[in-house]
């Protein structure tokens, strides 16, 4: 890998390389921008295949981070870290105080929280260490409420934008994964009407969904296939490709996934068959601006909800700009992104 090529390519500001082999700990920090603010993003634990690999990991999922805050209009760049995870013994308190004593070394460029793998009990342990760890457990708690809540408001804008009304009574809608998200969007979308068809692969995922909202289940193969208004993929990231793409039946996707395009031209792909994407990344933002708004900006649970349900006017914003520039919703939700990251301006 062309190391400095691809930071360049991707605007990249810092990476740092960390290691203590006392504490058996490895990791990276990468520091997409800090044009808007500090560089927020969680923290991920994870035993990768390669050390590129964990690089490439690092690298995307902190430049994923700057857009996201960005689209969200908060004031706080995108950076995220890894953890190399091993398969022998561990101290996990080492582990994370180690990371945590290379976060402080930024002195605040960088600020973490939990991601896949961490836990807010892990930012405790690591709030050992440094100033700058968020999420944790007395913090702003479990993201994925307002991860549903979000999801819902851009689904909402969806319908407004393709059927003239943000009225979803009555829209049936397949969700595919049950887990944390899934779960908040199908309570939010049973207390307006909406017709819920679920699937997951874990069955207690589902039997929840199900008896609590009456939701119908649907094989987990075959949801994305199935006839409904609107597909909300909760589970995996690159589900949406050419061949899952080729079956959809749905007039809208959005859903609180990360990375659910396989690779961007499948954007165009969506557009050409005539169906309305909300870009992940504008959809699942809900987490980042309860967590960042109460624990960095420090304004009020309300004033946070409050941005959180922005995310209606923000998905209108960027549906009406792909139409108006003939370009498929996630080119116009990137432009957005880095017209602020360029300018340093949220509006
Ligand atoms: P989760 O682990 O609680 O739920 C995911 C669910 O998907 C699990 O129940 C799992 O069994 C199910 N699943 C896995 N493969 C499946 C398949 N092939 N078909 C159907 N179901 C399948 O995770 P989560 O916190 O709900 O996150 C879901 C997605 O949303 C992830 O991509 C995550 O990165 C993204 N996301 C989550 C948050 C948050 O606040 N939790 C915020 C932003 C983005």
């Amino acid at each position: 890998m062309n190391l400095f090529e691809q930071m360049g390519w991707l605007g990249h500001e810092q990476l740092v390389l960390c290691s203590d082999p006392s504490a058996g700990y490895r990791g990276i920090i990468a520091i997409h921008s800090t044009a808007l603010g500090p560089a927020v993003g969680g923290t991920r634990w994870w035993v990768y295949p390669s050390e590129e690999a964990a690089l490439v990991d690092a690298i995307r999922l902190s430049r994923g981070m700057s857009y996201k805050n960005a689209l969200a209009r908060l004031p706080l760049g995108g950076g995220k870290s890894v953890i190399l995870g091993s398969t022998g013994p561990v101290d996990r308190r080492a582990v994370l105080r180690a990371h945590g004593r290379f976060i402080e070394r930024l002195g605040g460029l960088y600020i973490t929280g939990e991601d896949v793998g961490t836990t807010p009990d892990d930012m405790e342990v690591m709030a050992e260490t440094t100033r700058f760890a968020a999420g944790r457990s007395g913090g702003s708690g479990d993201p994925s409420p307002h991860t549903g809540r979000g999801v819902f408001r851009a689904m909402q804008a969806a319908a407004a934008f393709r059927w003239g009304s943000d009225d979803l009574r009555g829209k049936s809608v397949a969700i595919q994964g049950c887990g944390n998200v899934g779960y908040h969007l199908a309570r939010q979308l049973a207390a307006v009407g909406a017709r819920l068809l679920v699937s997951d692969i874990d069955p207690a995922k589902v039997n929840r969904i199900v008896a609590e909202f009456g939701a119908t289940e649907v094989a987990a193969d075959q949801i994305h296939t199935i006839a409904a208004d609107v597909f909300a993929p909760c589970a995996l990231g690159g589900i949406l490709h050419d061949a899952s793409i080729g079956g959809l039946r749905a007039a809208i996707i959005c859903g609180g996934a990360n990375n659910q395009l396989l690779e961007p031209r499948h954007g165009q792909v969506l557009a050409d068959k005539g169906i309305l994407y909300v870009p992940d990344y504008v959809a699942n933002a809900g987490g980042v601006t309860y967590g960042g708004s109460v624990e960095v900006l420090k304004v009020t649970p309300a004033q946070a909800a409050a941005r959180v349900d922005q995310i209606f006017e923000t998905t209108l914003m960027v549906l009406e700009r792909a139409r108006a520039e003939r370009v498929p919703p996630s080119e116009a939700a990137d432009r957005l992104a880095e017209e602020r990251i360029r300018s340093g301006k949220l509006d």
